[in-house]
């Protein structure tokens, strides 16, 4: 029989175990309840096969940026499906959408990040900088330059490159991970991490483990250090307002080629265009994806400097992937943009709905569970603590009760994630007022069920 919307849900829930293999999931926790499955899907709310609707507190995975449901992107793609479906950009060819696009990227990136290379991933993207940034100090004739510095507990992505440049143990662990010459710091956690130091002091002391880095590594063995603006996956990490600045600092100092990993925080996530205008960094290259499209289609890239792209351009760049500027990724991204700019949903964000909802999230801190509740833009995480003053953390296996509040949250119709025992939140930028309360109202809920 076909399999339709209107099967019943036991029979999809069950073709779904049978056949398919999810991401990131135990087959025992898919069987035990049962996936969800989701039929469609409107501004902040998912719909699913029972006719529950949900907030959608994560818009997708960090991506939804303008909320579900916007016909002209449906229509864009659409209308550059019948006019060019495919064409590759590999053999001295081009076409209009990706044009369109690169030259949109540059006008938005800050500084000269004026050239774009593109991928259908977060993944790919940070796999071609990968390539890119040793290349780099190739052509510039320091090819002992290869050492990428990255963070524990970053996330950059899957793939075995992207993975590598990740610091999640977990994933390291399964496949042989890391490849060769990938050298990790600390986060600046410093509410999990800190410890006695001031907030200031502690996110000093985790810049300077990069200068520390680069002097045992040696400054002509490094070649980038890779982080994103505020550590998404990982569980929002914001870091103290000292860490930034510093960091900068060093990678100017040693002539480290600065990577800012922006798939989360691009494209307004943090209430300004891209995260480093928010942490006030000037990087080399950035990588992109995610709310790019707003997740309407896969597609990522890499922007480059002025400076980059022309020693890049110098050599043949051995490296693409059949679906880099995709038309019709393209031209769903450009529309994208064009309704993220024209409907001032950033500067909506910044200036009225942020602050709103940062003033509610961060009243979750008087919650009993709660040790820390910091948000910025539309970026949260609230640390669950058994005892706030010491700011402890739950005894047993990290993650058990943030993975009970997360089940609790979702009986309540509200998707928000946990990264160990803290819960996440980034919904759509377009979230309004009325929905941030009921946002509020179902996670103070669920936390309350989760005593
Ligand atoms: N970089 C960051 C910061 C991410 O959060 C992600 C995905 O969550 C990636 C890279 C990987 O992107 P993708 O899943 O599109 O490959």
């Amino acid at each position: 029989a076909t399999i339709t919307n209107h099967m019943p849900t036991a029979e999809l829930q069950a073709l779904d175990a049978a056949h398919h293999v999810h991401p990131f999931s135990t087959q025992a926790d898919l069987e035990k309840s049962g996936v969800r499955v989701i039929t469609g899907a409107k501004g902040v709310w998912l719909t699913d096969s029972e006719g529950s609707e949900i907030l959608d507190a994560m818009a997708g995975l960090w991506c939804v940026n303008i909320g579900y449901g916007r016909d002209e992107l449906a229509d864009v793609a659409a209308r550059q499906m019948r006019e060019l479906p495919y064409y590759n950009t590999f053999f001295m060819t081009s076409h209009v959408p990706v044009i369109a696009l690169s030259a949109k990227l540059a006008e938005l990136a800050p500084g000269d990040l004026n050239h774009t290379f593109f991928a259908s991933s977060g993944s790919e993207a940070n796999d071609t900088n990968l390539r890119l940034v040793r290349t780099y100090w190739g052509e510039k004739g320091k090819p002992s330059k290869q050492v990428i510095i990255s963070r524990w507990n970053a996330y950059h992505g899957s793939s075995v490159g992207s993975a590598s440049l990740g610091g999640m143990k977990g994933m390291h662990a399964q496949g042989g991970l890391p490849i060769p010459g990938i050298h990790y710091i600390n986060q600046p956690d410093w509410w999990s991490e800190g410890g006695d130091m001031s907030p200031e002091d502690f996110g000093l002391a985790r810049a300077q483990e990069l200068e520390q880095a680069i002097i045992d590594l040696g400054e002509d063995n490094v070649a980038a250090f890779i982080a994103e603006p505020i550590q998404g996956a990982g569980g929002v990490i914001i870091p103290p307002e000292t860490y930034w600045p510093e960091i900068q600092r060093i990678c100017d100092k040693y002539e480290i080629l600065l990577i800012a990993d922006e798939v989360i925080c691009g494209f307004g996530r943090t209430g300004s265009w891209f995260g480093s205008q928010t942490v006030g960094i000037r990087p080399d290259i950035m990588t992109i994806a995610k709310g790019l499209s707003s997740g309407y289609q896969p597609i990522g890239g890499s922007i480059l400097s002025d400076e980059v792209a022309a020693v890049i351009g110098a050599t043949e760049f051995n490296h693409g992937y059949t679906y880099s500027g995709h038309p019709v990724a393209s031209a769903v991204a450009l529309e994208n943009l064009r309704i993220l700019e024209e409907e001032k949903i950033v500067d909506t964000l910044r200036d009225d709905t942020g602050p709103y909802l940062k003033a509610k999230f961060e009243e979750m801190a008087e919650h009993p569970m709660v040790g820390e509740a910091k948000i910025i833009g539309a970026m949260g995480s609230l640390a669950l603590t058994p005892d706030k003053g010491a700011r402890a953390k739950f005894a047993a296996d990290a993650g058990t009760v943030g993975y009970m509040v997360r089940e609790r949250c979702f009986a309540n119709n509200l998707v928000m994630r946990h990264v160990g025992d803290r819960m996440i939140i980034s919904p759509p930028l377009t979230i309004t007022k009325g929905e941030i309360d009921t946002l509020i109202a179902r996670a103070w809920q669920s936390l309350d069920e989760g005593m």
